[in-house]
C-alpha cells in the first residue's frame, strides 16, 4: 500500500495542527522534510518517541515542530506512522503537507487512516464506524454509546451469534458429508432450540436501536393544540429564540416553523404548527391540514392545552386524534392558575406536565416526560449496540433467515434448505463485522469520514 498523508486537525487556525503520515515509507518521507535537533536520524527512533526539530521544504525552513514516531504494527493504522505537530496556522500546515506530498507521500482520502486500521485488522467494521460516531458525538450519551461500540460491544455480540451459526453449519455439513461415519444425526428439535438462542441474541442486539437512534439523530416532534394555548410560546422557549410569532390573536401561526432543539441529551426536530380548529379562512385552513398531517408523521406529539380554562370541543377532538401516538400533554399557563376540570386530560394521556411556557417554569418536567415517552433511560442507551442503518439491516436480514430456518424445520423441510438459510444468516453477520464484505460497502462506510481520520 502507498504511503499517505493528511492534516488530521480541522482546517482552521488553532494552537497546533497535526499532520499524519502512514505507510511503508512514512519514516523515509519524514526524514526528507524534517531535521530533528542534534541531527539524529528519524529512522533510528523507536516507536512512541518524539523529537523536536525543523520542518523544511527544499532547504526552506517552514516551522519548528514535534515529530512522533509509531512503529508498525503498534500504530493507529497498523503501519509505520509519523505525526508532525506544528503551529496551527492554516498556511504553515498546508506548506508542510505540500512538502510531504512532494517527497513521496500521497494525499489520504476520507477516512483512509481508519480504513487501513480496519484492513490491517486493528478494528472491525463496527469499531471503525464508532470512530466517526465519537468524532460527531454532541452529548454524553452519544459519546458513551460510541465508546461502547468502539470497545467492540456490537462486534462481540455479533461474533457470538456468528460462532453459534458456524457450529450449526459445521454439524450439518459433517452429518450430510460423512453419513457412513458415526456422526450423530442432527435433530430438528435441537436445531430449533439452538436457532432460538441465536434469535434471542440477535433480538437483544437490535433491541435498543430506536433509543440509540433517537439520541444520535433526534426524533421528529410536533407541538399541536388549538389556537392561543401557547404553542408558539413553548416552541420559542424550547428553541431558545423567537422563531415563532406569539400574539393573542388566534390563527397567527399558519405555516410550520421548524427548529432542532436539544432537551437534555435528546434532540427534537421540533415543528410549531397552526392551531387546530374549524376555520373558514383558506390560508389558516391549509395550516390546519398540515398540522393534522404532521400528527400522523411525527414520532412524538407535544399536545398543548390552556390550563386556565376547561377543555373545549377542539381540545377533545385533538385528544381523540392523538389517541395512539407517543404523546406528552402540556397543560400550559400554570402561572394563571389551573382550572380543576383540566385534570380530565390525565385520563387520556399518561404523561401530562403542568408548566408555564411564558415564565419558562416547569420545562425540566417536560424533559423528564419526553424521555419517559421515548423510553430513553440509562440502561437502554448504554445497551444500544447497533449504531446505524447498515448494521441494523445486517441484523434484521440475519434474523429473517434464522426465523425462516426455524419455520422450515417446523414444517419438516429438508435440512439442505435449512442449511442454505443458516448460511445466509451467517453471511449477513460476517458482513456486519466486516469479515466478509464487498469493497462497495467498505467504501461507503469510509466515505462518511473526514480526511485525516
Ligand atoms: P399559540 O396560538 O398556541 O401558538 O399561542 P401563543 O404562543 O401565540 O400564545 C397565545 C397567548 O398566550 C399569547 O398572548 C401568549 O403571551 C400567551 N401565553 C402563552 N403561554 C403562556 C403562559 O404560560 N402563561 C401566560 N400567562 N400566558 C401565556
Amino acid at each position: 500500500m502507498s504511503t499517505i498523508a493528511a492534516v488530521s486537525t480541522p482546517n482552521a487556525a488553532g494552537g497546533i495542527a497535526v499532520i499524519r503520515i502512514s505507510g511503508e515509507n512514512a519514516l523515509d518521507v519524514a526524514e526528507r522534510i524534517f531535521t530533528p535537533s542534534g541531527n539524529r536520524s528519524i529512522k533510528d527512533m523507536s516507536g512512541y518517541t518524539c523529537a523536536y526539530g525543523i520542518a523544511h521544504d527544499n532547504g526552506e525552513r517552514l516551522d519548528d515542530c514535534i515529530l512522533t514516531v509509531f512503529r508498525a504494527p503498534h500504530s493507529y493504522t497498523g503501519e509505520d506512522v509519523v505525526e508532525i505537530s506544528c503551529h496551527g496556522g492554516i498556511w504553515v500546515t498546508k506548506r508542510i503537507l505540500r512538502a510531504i506530498l512532494k517527497n513521496g507521500a500521497e494525499n489520504a482520502g476520507a477516512g483512509e487512516f481508519t480504513k487501513r486500521a480496519y484492513l490491517n485488522g486493528k478494528l472491525d467494521l463496527t469499531q471503525a464506524e464508532a470512530v466517526m460516531d465519537i468524532i460527531s458525538a454532541k452529548g454524553d450519551r452519544e459519546l458513551k454509546m460510541a465508546e461502547n461500540l468502539r470497545e467492540g460491544a456490537a462486534f462481540r455480540k455479533a461474533e457470538k451469534c456468528s460462532d453459534r451459526l458456524m457450529k450449526i453449519l459445521g454439524d450439518l455439513a459433517a452429518w450430510a458429508d460423512y453419513p457412513e461415519e458415526d456422526i450423530p444425526e442432527v435433530e430438528p428439535a435441537n436445531l430449533c432450540r439452538e436457532l432460538a438462542e441465536v434469535r434471542k441474541d440477535l433480538l437483544s442486539l437490535v433491541e435498543n436501536y430506536d433509543c440509540g437512534r433517537i439520541i444520535r439523530e433526534g426524533v421528529s416532534a410536533a407541538i399541536v393544540g388549538r389556537p392561543n394555548v401557547g404553542k408558539s410560546t413553548l416552541f420559542n422557549c424550547l428553541s431558545g429564540c423567537e422563531r415563532s410569532i406569539v400574539t393573542n390573536i388566534a390563527g397567527t401561526t399558519r405555516d410550520v416553523v421548524e427548529e432542532s432543539v436539544r432537551i437534555g441529551d435528546s434532540v427534537l426536530r421540533l415543528a410549531d404548527t397552526a392551531g387546530i380548529r374549524q376555520t373558514d379562512d383558506i390560508i389558516e385552513g391549509i395550516g390546519v391540514d398540515i398540522a393534522e398531517k404532521l400528527i400522523d408523521s411525527s414520532e412524538l406529539i407535544i399536545a398543548v392545552f390552556d390550563g386556565n380554562s376547561p377543555l373545549t370541543e377542539d381540545d377533545l377532538k385533538l385528544l381523540e386524534k392523538i389517541d395512539n401516538k407517543k404523546t406528552v400533554a402540556v397543560v400550559n399557563k400554570s402561572d394563571l392558575g389551573i382550572c380543576k376540570e383540566i385534570s380530565e386530560i390525565e385520563r387520556h394521556i399518561q404523561h401530562t406536565v403542568y408548566l408555564s411556557a411564558k415564565e419558562s417554569d416547569g420545562i425540566e418536567k417536560l424533559q423528564t416526560a419526553i424521555e419517559k415517552v421515548l423510553e430513553i433511560n440509562e440502561s437502554s442507551f448504554s445497551s444500544a449496540a447497533v449504531a446505524n442503518e447498515r448494521q441494523k439491516k445486517c441484523i434484521d436480514s440475519a434474523l429473517v433467515c434464522v426465523e425462516s430456518a426455524v419455520s422450515a424445520l417446523e414444517n419438516g423441510e429438508l435440512l439442505d434448505a435449512v442449511n442454505v438459510l443458516i448460511d445466509e444468516a451467517e453471511q449477513y453477520l460476517l458482513s456486519l463485522m466486516g469479515k466478509k464484505v464487498t469493497d462497495a460497502v467498505v467504501d461507503e462506510v469510509f466515505s462518511r469520514f473526514c480526511v485525516g481520520k
